[in-house]
């Protein structure tokens, strides 16, 4: 289970050695203050702050770097001005792969985010302001985000694919006077309907905003109400535009979490803090090298994309891919496609991409060339060791090291991962904390658990790039993080530690399930099951069970060409218990041929626990899945057992 898979060499010149790695941790636990006003270095500061940290977990207060002013959009394009000009800053790569690829430089960046920072101001955006966005993944979507930064605005970014209703939700919950979208985007070959969901959001009982701010892409015909819509080639100009002076605490972003676990939360994250961690986390774990592309694929609407396709890799001066499309139009090779089209170096992903490329099978990938590529990443859930074995074998060639990195919208960036070259990798472990991060490990009554243990996921001391409260509703950010374990940060997740240090995200803790008094995590018996050859995909939740308590109800996808049979079932069962004991062994397969998932492509879990527990009534929130029909075939599914 917990064998070593030695690092590939990096090629690169600046990764942290072991040695290194050891050292700083060390040095960021023991004198935290200097240690991060060292990293603050990596920015640029109106005022340079003296002050480290300053907080507490109870009562709740957090701050760093409370006494520098910054503005981020001048770190992340204006700095580079006078030695990455001429450097590429951004690759478009359109959904249609005969469309047309467009490249920024530095220069043109900051000409494309002066113009609609001076539009912003004159829809009449002022510093303060919230600002919802509801953008493809163009580069209008990134200049959007930065011009607010800019001027002092706040961004929240609405994920593209949401209803109408979901926007309206999010615009209200942050009292947002100002949209910005598209007249559509495109997503596998699909119109998406930007502007037209826009106006349905708007016709809502009490959402009401003073302007919206139209990006000209597809050419779509769209409705324009005046004078609240203008487009913004009409609107933009290339006058000066200075950058605000913002404090480090000054409010960046608010960003809703995907719901995998009920009603989003607006979680808000600040200037200074959230920069220097972007920076840094972005530096250390994917060990960009000048000249080097990256390619997050991550959508802006998650804080993925915030993190690791705006901040970090501009803060850090990178080129990068931005792509509008999916992994499988128009077939399971794009990913593929586009990283010898670009040259991609590092990639970093999600396991349910990763899931779904490997379901289709190896020819789609080994008939493209990917030599460019040099280190693979993946974030989002645990992934399963099977599939990070195909990500590094088949995907890497065994070349690149793959970095797991465990985090939340809540965390910023970056907080338990291997770093390349520093760490030895184990399959399906997220590997190490980052420098600053005290994990610690509790059991459900609060007591401490020390050297290999399981239990639940907290973080002793903050670090800089954690969430600051939830937007309007600060009760609510110290009960859900700060109240389960008193004078810890809570992350909701379960995980184990094993004897060599490494920690493993064992899924959510409403998911650990007890069966005959003995604690499983879900995301054990999922990559046992994965491991069987004809399945793909595989969600495991509790469902009650007279004598047990618990028992294990499985939800499997299977490869495109298998199929379910009762054969099958039992099959898996005891391919289950046989991977991981008799007490793992599962009571009930369903055959599925999807699971429901977030936008964001997480596994709703909370649903799938309700149907394994026959509460098709309670399903709750669904506003947040990709197809809300699924819901109806598994309830049929389970309803026929
Ligand atoms: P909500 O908080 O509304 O339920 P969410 O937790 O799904 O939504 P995110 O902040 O996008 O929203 O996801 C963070 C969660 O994703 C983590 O708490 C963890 O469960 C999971 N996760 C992220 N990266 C990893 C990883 N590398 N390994 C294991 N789990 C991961
Ligand atoms: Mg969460």
């Amino acid at each position: 289970m917990s064998e070593f898979v030695e690092p590939p060499r990096t090629n690169s010149a600046t990764h942290c050695t072991p040695e290194q790695y050891e050292a700083l941790y060390r040095r960021s636990l023991e004198q935290p203050d200097a240690f991060w006003l060292e990293q603050a270095q990596r920015l640029d500061w109106f005022t340079p702050p003296t002050l480290g940290g300053e907080w507490s977990y109870d009562p709740v207060f957090i701050e760093w770097f409370g006494d520098g002013t910054l503005n981020l959009c001048h770190n992340a394009v204006d700095r580079h001005l006078a030695d990455k000009g001429d450097s590429t800053a951004l690759i478009f790569e359109p959904d249609d792969p005969s469309g047309e690829t467009r490249s920024l430089t530095y220069r043109e960046l900051h000409g494309e985010v002066v113009r609609m920072a001076n539009a912003l101001k004159a829809l009449g955006v002022a510093r303060g302001d919230r600002v919802t966005l509801y953008m493809p993944m163009i580069v209008e979507g990134v200049t959007a985000m930065l011009a607010c930064a800019r001027i002092g605005a706040v961004h929240s970014v609405v994920f593209g694919g949401f209803s109408p209703e979901a926007l309206a939700g999010r615009i209200v919950d942050c009292e947002s006077r100002f949209v910005i979208t598209a007249d559509g985007g495109m997503r596998g070959g699909r119109p998406v309907a930007l502007k037209s969901n826009v106006d349905a959001a708007l016709a809502h009982e009490g959402v009401a905003v003073d302007g919206v701010l139209v990006v000209r892409h597809t050419g779509a015909e769209t409705a324009m109400q005046a004078p609240r819509d203008r487009w913004l080639h009409e609107l933009a100009s290339d006058a000066d535009c200075l950058c605000e002076e913002m404090r480090a605490e000054d409010p960046l972003f608010i960003l809703y979490t995907s719901g995998s676990t009920g009603k989003p939360k607006g979680v808000l994250h600040t200037t200074g803090g959230y920069g220097v961690w972007t920076a840094a986390t972005f530096h250390y774990v994917f060990d960009y090298q000048p000249g080097e592309v990256f390619w997050c694929t991550a959508d802006i609407g998650w804080v993925t994309g915030h993190s690791y396709v705006v901040y970090g890799p501009l803060l850090n001066g990178a080129a990068q891919v931005i792509f509008e499309g999916v992994p499988n139009y128009p077939d399971h090779g794009r990913f593929w496609d586009v990283v010898d089209k670009h040259s991609v170096a590092i990639l970093y992903t999600a396991p349910t991409a990763i899931r779904a490329l490997m379901r289709e099978g190896d020819a789609h990938v080994t008939s493209r060339d990917r030599s460019s590529l040099r280190l693979l990443g993946t974030v989002g859930e645990p992934i399963n060791p099977e599939a990070w074995r195909w990500y590094f074998e088949v995907v890497g060639e065994k070349r690149c090291p793959v970095v797991d990195t465990w985090w939340q919208t809540e965390t910023g960036g970056a907080m338990i991962t291997t770093l390349p070259g520093a760490h030895a990798m184990k399959p399906g472990s997220a590997g190490k904390p980052f420098f600053g991060i005290r994990p610690q490990l509790l059991d459900a009554e609060g007591e401490v658990l020390s050297g290999a243990a399981a239990g639940n996921l907290a973080i002793t001391h903050s670090w800089p790039g954690q969430a600051r409260t939830v937007y309007g509703d600060h009760d609510r950010f110290v009960q859900t993080y700060f109240s389960t374990y008193m004078g810890r940060y809570f992350t909701g997740d379960g995980c184990r530690r094993d004897e060599d240090g490494y920690y493993w995200i064992t899924g959510r803790v409403d998911d650990v399930i007890n069966v005959s008094g003995h604690r499983m995590g879900t995301a054990e018996i999922e990559s046992a099951l994965v491991l069987h050859d004809s399945v793909a995909e595989a969600a495991v939740v509790g469902c009650p069970h007279d004598i047990k308590g618990q028992g294990i109800y499985c939800y499997v996808t299977l490869y495109a060409d298998r199929e379910g049979s009762d054969a099958l079932a039992e099959e898996l069962r005891q391919h289950v218990r046989k991977e991981i004991g008799p007490i793992a062994t599962p009571d009930h397969i369903q055959f599925t041929d999807g699971l429901p998932k977030t936008r964001s492509g997480k596994i709703m879990r909370r649903i799938l626990r309700k149907i394994a527990e026959n509460e098709f009534g309670a399903l709750g929130d669904t506003s947040t899945l990709a197809d809300p029909s699924l819901v109806e075939r598994l309830v049929e599914g389970r309803r026929n057992r």
